[in-house]
């Protein structure tokens, strides 16, 4: 059969093996078995590339293979879950190099022979590295700010619109230079400008990238590192082109699409527009809300919290990035499983922003092998939220501020929460009276029927399950 015939079969089924993952990711009972056959179909399509190349040095291949496998597995096994999203930044980020470095290079090799490149491939290099350089330096501004080497408060300057719109006019023009020019028709001093051209577009690109992520508070990253995913996506789809590399196309555009459709639902969760989140600055203000949240705090003990769910006929927990960072999630099973054999009907409300990346406590709630079928979302549990006995609220905060409904000074306004105050009684487990993520106050903690219980929320947890034990 012709090698070349197989090769697009062996792209098909790649192809078909992406989008049956992708689809198998959506929920969190296929989401294992779609990322193995991700997985499988990446791995076919890798070797059919490879199968594709003439002049092939296999040391740089296999070497190349050892030490991203050796990353991989060791980022996977030393990572915390806490300090995954800053991983999902650096992935996009390197996504992001790979891309531009893969439109550089095609442009380098046609450059250093004097070859002859049609404008469909020009443009499409230029969209590779347009795409793969704002991803790459926008996604570690991302891992800075999530990691706290940078602030997390969006960093603004006067001017700084006008300042980025004249980058980007620059990079337009210098674009259109670039993408005009025929290389098989210029002398030597000719193809030296434009080589020093493309190197200017890289640098402004790169400033780009810094400059529109930099803007942006920490409040606003779980839709920042959807968007350069999307980004990331895009730029693999453009050096698809670049290369005529179909299931580069199909993988780009699968990822393009979906990072695309999971920042949508990102700022539906936090009731923004993109634009808003973007070019809004964030988390700058210096008012965190009403200063109108006082009142009586009322804190409990581990015994009083125990009578009060030992009596519950139904229980809801709110996990938050708490939970993540005092990693409560097998306890909180424990617990929720205490509750069940005591009689009580037990659910976990997730917010879609709950944590630090998208599908964080889905993610912990999965490892410690909460049933699925008692994860809910926060719109089937509002509506009834006042029947609920008992409303537990583990280390989160932003996602339950009721201000985000009735203050219209919080900058939380509107952002959709979970009504955990409408609950009868309503515990709230952290260590202080401090904020969450965006910084703003929360007059949760200050309502009649919310019960502090302070502490570690691991060790709270644990001594509720001690209590139910005895
Ligand atoms: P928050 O960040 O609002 O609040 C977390 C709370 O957990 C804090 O108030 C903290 O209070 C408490 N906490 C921390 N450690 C512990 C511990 N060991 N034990 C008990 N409590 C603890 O979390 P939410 O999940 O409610 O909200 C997420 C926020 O993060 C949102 O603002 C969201 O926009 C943002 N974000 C979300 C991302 C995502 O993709 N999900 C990504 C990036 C940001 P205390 O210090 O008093 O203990």
């Amino acid at each position: 059969m012709n090698p070349e015939f197989l090769r697009g079969l062996c792209y098909i089924a790649a192809s078909i093996l992406f989008v049956f993952g992708l689809k198998m990711l959506s929920s969190p009972t296929t989401a294992r078995k779609g990322n193995i056959i991700s997985s499988i179909g990446m791995l076919i399509a890798i070797l059919t590339a490879l199968t594709a190349m003439t002049e092939i040095k296999w040391i740089w291949i296999i070497s190349g293979a050892c030490i991203g496998s050796a990353v991989g597995v060791l980022a996977a096994q030393l990572v915390k879950m806490t300090s995954m999203p800053q991983m999902v930044s650096l992935f996009n980020g390197f996504g992001g190099l790979a891309s531009l470095l893969v439109g550089w290079s095609e442009f380098h090799g046609k450059w250093a022979t004097n070859d002859a490149i049609n404008l469909f491939t020009i443009v499409a290099i230029l969209l590779t590295i347009l795409t793969g350089g704002v991803t790459f330096s926008g996604s570690l501004v991302a891992y800075g700010k999530l990691s706290g080497t940078i602030t997390g408060k969006p960093v603004l300057y006067k001017g700084r619109n006008i300042i980025n719109a004249v980058i980007m006019i620059t990079v337009v023009v210098l674009g259109i230079l670039f993408c005009i020019q025929k290389l098989d028709q210029l002398d030597t001093a000719g193809l030296r400008n434009i080589y020093i051209l493309l190197t200017s577009i890289i640098i402004l690109t790169l400033i780009i990238g810094v400059l529109a992520t930099i803007g942006i508070g920490g409040a606003d990253m779980p839709v920042i590192i959807c968007l350069l995913n999307s980004y990331s996506g895009l730029a693999a789809c453009a050096a698809g082109f670049v290369i005529n590399n179909n299931v580069m196309i199909v993988a780009g555009s699968l990822v393009g699409a979906s990072g695309i459709i999971l920042t949508n639902i990102m700022c539906k969760s936090m009731n923004r527009s993109l634009a808003n989140v973007l070019f809004s600055g964030f988390g700058s203000a210096t008012s965190t809300g009403s200063g109108a949240y006082q009142g009586e705090v009322k804190s409990l003990s581990v015994e009083d919290a125990y009578l009060i769910l030992e009596a519950a006929h139904n229980v809801v927990f709110v996990p938050g990035y708490g939970m993540a960072a005092a990693q409560a999630q097998h306890v909180v099973r424990e617990l929720g499983e205490l509750l069940a054999a005591n009689g009580a009907e037990v659910k976990y409300c997730i917010h879609p922003v709950a944590g630090r990346m998208p599908g964080h406590m889905n993610v912990l709630l999965a490892e410690a092998n909460v049933p699925y079928e008692l994860l809910v979302e926060p719109q089937d549990v509002n509506p009834t939220m006042e029947i609920v006995d008992v409303a537990v609220v583990i280390g989160a905060n932003d996602v339950v501020n009721p201000a985000a409904r009735e203050d219209k000074s919080s900058p939380l306004w509107g952002m959709p929460i979970i009504d955990v105050d409408h609950a009868r009684t309503c515990i709230v487990l952290k260590r202080s009276m401090n904020p969450g993520f965006a910084g703003v106050n929360n007059p949760l903690f200050f309502k009649e029927n919310t019960r502090m219980l302070f502490g570690d929320a691991k060790a709270s947890i644990a001594s509720l399950v001690s209590e139910f034990r005895s």
